[in-house]
């Protein structure tokens, strides 16, 4: 049988909001609700990431709360999620207005949020759009919606919704009396003329979007370019709807003026000219085949800043070009007789010894994704959770940033970045869509995100990572990652570019790296 609030996806439609209706939801509920009287307001605390992320856990309950856990979600983008027609988990004991039977009593809305994000205008204005809509239909005031915060007791056992409930309450009021204030639409147009881009948008001004945010350029403005667009704006501290009207627009004109202005291409092709036309581009690597291109140009790239990095002193650089240190640790002194049966030594620190680092590395992204920026995690392994799920070139997990300060400060620095160098790695790689996907939430998420996205990250990471904890990975422990004689020959031929070049060395150092 279905449960009595069968009418909520009309009253919210007929308010001129976005509605999407969950497969299931008129007979879910926990049992049926009792008359309506009010509405309560939460945040979802969760995730970042995704316009309705916690969607599966309101429909579906926790481990200590079974579900549902409210009537209604709120995307970030304004939608209404309706998931039950019956009573839901939500209010837990508390009074408001004399009522006490939260769960029995009051609609319960989850509205996405982390609890410490700014709420984007779409998503608030259709917050108070919804409840006035609702409480009009249940002939309520505007005083019967209240926070989840104001309900709960004992005082202080709830802390959401975080905005002022007295406003909120105002503007319901004023919106249930038809004289509400229609928030500020974002402009159809900026000021040079451009179009808002959102979910749906089409053409080639999608594509430059998808190609300034190193996504694949197809010019469909779907989920992952939305998703892009929502970590683009929050880098960015703007509000993360995912829509690209003028303020977005304005800052992806700075960051792309930014971009030319550090890294002039005529410099950068010079290297990639070099790595393209190196024997180790054409090398037969064991089991593996050629290095797709773009592979062998990203490492290079990001073996040119380092260089330069160590020549100005850089921290992460010298931390990376140290000499070799206890086989337990460093992958380096590990690997002491193989370098030594091809020349390479790695008793000082300096320029040398960074570069056999990289010849290291470009052997190990072969063995370990075949030289795949987009490489998902290790499907044959159980590693599903977001501090050991692997991900990107050099099939990195986050559980490897403990093993120096100095990791965590690579991770913050190009979290804060637009991806880096995923155009170079792209060449000759096709991602798939499910090596897209990452694994649990939080930081250990975002670092597998990050890991695919923004290549130049893995590579320094790694870099960085073989010197303090070598057991990471497998092909490095059974030595079977590549030492090539080949590879170290495009580095030297890099690195004295670079140092030949003084412009060529301001250009690499310049370009957006920590
Ligand atoms: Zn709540």
């Amino acid at each position: 049988m279905s449960f009595a609030l069968t009418w909520l996806p009309e009253v919210l439609l007929g308010a001129g909001l976005k509605v999407a209706e969950q497969p299931g939801w008129r007979d879910r509920g926990r049992a049926q609700m009792g008359k309506v009287e009010g509405v309560m307001c939460h945040f979802t605390n969760g995730p970042a990431q995704g316009n309705m992320p916690t969607l599966r856990v309101l429909i579906e309950g926790r481990s200590d709360l079974p579900g549902p856990l409210s009537q209604l979600g709120l995307g970030r983008d304004g939608t209404f999620y309706v998931i039950a027609a019956g009573k839901c988990n939500h209010a837990g004991i508390g009074e408001w207005q004399g009522i006490t039977t939260g769960n029995t009593s009051f609609i319960g809305i989850e509205a996405e949020n982390t609890g410490s994000e700014p709420w984007p205008d779409v998503q608030m204005d259709a917050y108070r759009r919804g409840v006035a809509a609702i409480l009009n239909f249940a002939e309520l005031p505007a005083s019967r919606c209240c926070g989840h915060r104001e309900y709960a007791k004992p005082k202080g056992r709830k802390d959401d919704p975080d905005f002022d409930m007295d406003d909120f309450r105002g503007q319901v009021d004023a919106i249930m009396a038809g004289r509400g204030v229609v928030r500020a639409i974002i402009p159809k147009r900026d000021e040079t003329g451009r179009p808002t881009q959102r979910r749906g948008s089409v053409g080639f001004l999608v594509r430059q979007i998808q190609v300034q945010l190193g996504e694949v350029a197809d010019g469909l403005f779907g989920p992952a370019t939305e998703a892009a667009v929502r970590r683009y704006q929050r880098a960015s501290d703007l509000v993360p709807d995912g829509i690209v009207g003028p303020k977005t627009w304005a800052a992806l004109d700075r960051d792309a003026l930014a971009a030319r202005r550090e890294a002039p291409s005529a410099d950068l092709q010079t290297l990639l000219t070099i790595a393209g036309q190196s024997q180790i581009a054409r090398y037969d690597w064991n089991n593996r085949g050629r290095a797709p291109l773009g592979y062998v140009k990203g490492v290079a790239i990001m073996f040119a800043r380092l260089h330069a990095r160590l020549a100005s002193g850089d921290p992460i650089a010298k931390a990376i070009a140290s000499k070799a240190g206890t086989p337990a640790k460093d992958a380096l002194g590990w690997y002491a007789d193989v370098f030594r049966s091809v020349g390479m030594v790695n008793e000082i620190d300096g320029p040398d010894t960074l570069r056999h680092v990289f010849v290291l590395l470009l052997g190990l992204g072969m063995r370990e994704s075949s030289g795949r920026f987009c490489e998902g995690r290790d499907r044959s392994a159980n590693n599903t959770k977001a501090e050991t799920a692997e991900a990107g070139v050099f099939q990195t997990s986050f559980d490897l940033i403990g093993a120096d300060p100095l990791l965590s400060t690579i991770f913050t620095a190009y979290r804060r970045m637009p991806p880096q160098l995923k155009s170079v790695f792209a060449e000759g790689v096709r991602p798939k869509p499910d090596e897209l996907q990452n694994f649990g939430d939080g930081d250990g998420r975002d670092f597998q995100e990050l890991c695919k996205n923004s290549p130049a990250f893995a590579v320094e990471l790694a870099a960085l990572g073989l010197r303090r904890q070598r057991k990471h990975w497998g092909p490095i422990n059974t030595l079977a990652a590549e030492v090539r004689p080949e590879a170290d020959a495009l580095f030297r031929d890099i690195a004295d570019a670079i140092d030949r070049n003084p412009d060529l060395r301001s250009a690499v150092l310049n370009g957006r790296s920590p």
